[in-house]
């Protein structure tokens, strides 16, 4: 499990009972970091994708070497109020309150076949409202691609229930 076995998880942080999966310490190892983007590589170079899109903030890492390895470009979905331009926003629910994503609203043209990369899929809130910014703008979402998936809170089931393709590269279910 070259993937996993670099992943590192840190109990009750950032807070009490949440187990956090931390990819740092996988990619500062140039091994674990050429193993994870090139396996990205490998499921994508042959698929129809005009253009990736990364999620905030470490979708960016992933999907930035991604579009630059399948030699298309890139469009970060970025928290509120950090894109310049003018915006799509989506609001989505968070345990506590709610949160508000953005895309400019010329990243996209419509037709253009998207990918949609971040690190991990938790409750797939936050992956879900990407989704929907990609539609607004008329995209059609190819597939989510996640180095983790966290199986025990259903985002990748609420993906799939909205007819999204997912993708994760490794699982931590009941540990
Ligand atoms: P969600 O919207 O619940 O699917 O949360 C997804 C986002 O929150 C991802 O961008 C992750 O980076 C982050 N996240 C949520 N839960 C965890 C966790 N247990 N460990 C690491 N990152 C997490």
């Amino acid at each position: 499990m070259p993937i996993k076995s670099r992943i590192r998880t840190i109990p009750h942080w950032p807070k009490k009972g949440i187990m956090f999966r931390d990819i740092t310490t996988l990619l500062k190892d140039p091994v674990g970091l050429k193993i994870c983007i090139d396996e990205f590589i490998k499921r994508y170079e042959k698929k129809d994708i005009d253009i990736v899109v990364g999620i905030d903030s470490r979708g960016f890492i992933l999907g930035g070497a991604i579009a630059y390895l399948l030699g298309k470009g890139f469009v970060p979905v970025r928290k509120k109020g950090k894109l310049p331009a003018e915006t799509e926003k989506e609001e989505y629910a968070l345990e506590y309150g709610t949160d508000t994503i953005e895309i400019h609203k010329d990243a996209i043209e419509k037709g253009q076949k998207v990918l949609i990369i971040d690190d991990l899929i938790a409750t797939g809130g936050t992956a879900v409202a990407a989704g929907k910014l990609v539609k607004k703008l008329g995209g059609i979402v190819v597939e989510f691609g996640f180095i983790v998936d966290l199986p025990d809170l259903g985002g990748r089931k609420k993906l799939e229930q909205h007819g999204y393709s997912v993708y994760a590269q490794t699982a931590f279910e009941g540990e």
